[in-house]
């Protein structure tokens, strides 16, 4: 199969962990007799350093016209890079707003993993950390509080500050549909969490999750209110598949999921519109403390090259490679710098291009 993706490698580490994922993917073009067909375009502080301008109608063109894109990151440092003394509008991170929003991405999906391996990295009770967890939250991207209207005015000789929080059905079954779909490739259960005791809005997601799950007869669905879960997330994160939830509720649970993995270089993510088209990129930011330094790690990107098989290719079996390699290479020992415990006796240590090289070779 021919394959056209569009790369943005970024800033800071991006360009580093960009190419572990394009050489671990292009060993599984070999083994499988695919093509992919790269065309690198710039955003962020590189395009800023180019156009003067974080994201280039080009860069929107080349990416809607790919299967999908791989991103590293992009970004700098906020304290000393000169992209941080233009306006918000044109610094690196609305290139990403930006990106987000002319593909329709309303989908985001982060896996968070606890690999056996590392279970000391996680941050929870040994007991727990030792049962493992694997969960994917699917997250509401471009609706709800974020994008209702907003206003600061006086009334009454004070102050009052609104935001709103909208969903209409459509946009809830939209991203219902997309959690029971990726369940269908999972575990096939989904939990749904709202505050339903208190929103309207969370009551109307709860009757459209309902409705969707009829169409869904192999997937479990359950309700959870956002307050428990966030209890339940680090009391017994062995429970979760896939969570799925609203905007604001998601972008504090997956920052929570991803916490107790103990390791930011791990974790991919992917992020989709109602097409197979998607944008997969590292949970991280570009890490400009250790850029050039080659000791960034690149599992996260390698892992959402990994996503983007699965799902925008429908490329299963080539997925399930790329996931393999990467826990034969840590049940091997390696390990970069980043990972707790990356020192003890039995352990080796690798820089990026090596790890690149070690999952690559184990497709
Ligand atoms: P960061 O994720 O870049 O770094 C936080 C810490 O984690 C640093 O110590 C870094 O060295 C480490 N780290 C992150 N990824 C790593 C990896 N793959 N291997 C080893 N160590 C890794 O977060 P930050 O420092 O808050 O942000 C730096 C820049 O990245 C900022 O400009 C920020 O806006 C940007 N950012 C971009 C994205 C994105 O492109 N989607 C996401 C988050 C942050």
């Amino acid at each position: 199969m021919v394959k056209n993706i569009t790369v943005i490698a970024g800033d800071g580490i991006g360009p580093e962990i960009v190419a572990e994922a394009r050489k671990v993917l292009d060993a599984v073009a070999a083994k499988y007799g695919h093509e992919f067909v790269y065309t690198d375009v710039l955003m962020g502080g590189a395009s800023i350093d180019k156009y003067g301008v974080p994201l280039t109608d080009e860069t929107i063109e080349k990416a809607k016209s790919a299967d999908a894109v791989l991103m590293g990151s992009i970004g700098g440092d906020a304290n000393t890079s000169p992209w941080y003394k233009l306006p918000p509008e044109k610094r690196p991170e609305a290139g990403l707003l930006g990106i987000r929003k002319a593909l329709n991405l309303f989908a985001n999906l982060r896996p968070a993993m606890l690999y056996p391996e590392l279970y000391k990295a996680c941050p929870l009770k040994e007991e727990v950390a030792e049962a493992g967890f694997d969960m994917l939250i699917m997250r509401e991207l471009t609706g709800g509080l974020y994008f209702g209207a907003r206003s600061t005015e006086e009334k009454n000789g004070e102050m009052v500050a609104t935001d709103t929080l909208v969903y209409s059905e459509s946009e809830i079954r939209r991203i219902a549909i997309k959690a029971f779909e990726v369940a269908m490739k999972r575990r096939k259960s989904v939990i749904s969490v709202d505050k339903a005791n208190v929103l309207d809005s969370s009551r109307l997601w709860r009757k459209i999750v309902n409705e969707v799950a009829a169409d869904y007869p192999e997937v479990t669905v359950s309700h959870m209110l956002v307050d428990n879960a966030a209890m339940q997330l680090v009391k017994d994160p062995a429970q979760f598949d896939v969570v799925l939830t609203e905007n604001m509720f998601g972008d504090i649970l997956s920052d929570e999921a991803s916490m107790i993995t103990g390791s930011i270089g791990m974790l991919p993510s992917a992020s989709l519109n109602d097409t197979k088209f998607g944008l997969y990129e590292p949970s991280g930011g570009s890490a400009p403390d250790i850029a050039g330094k080659g000791i960034a790690n690149p599992i996260a990107t390698i892992l959402s090259a990994a996503m983007m098989l699965r799902f925008s290719f429908d490329m299963d079996a080539e997925a399930d490679a790329i996931e393999g390699a990467v826990k034969k290479v840590l049940s091997e020992g390696y390990r970069t710098g980043d990972i707790l415990g990356a020192d003890a006796t039995g352990l080796t240590k690798v820089g990026t291009a090596a790890m690149g090289d070690l999952i690559a070779e184990r497709i």
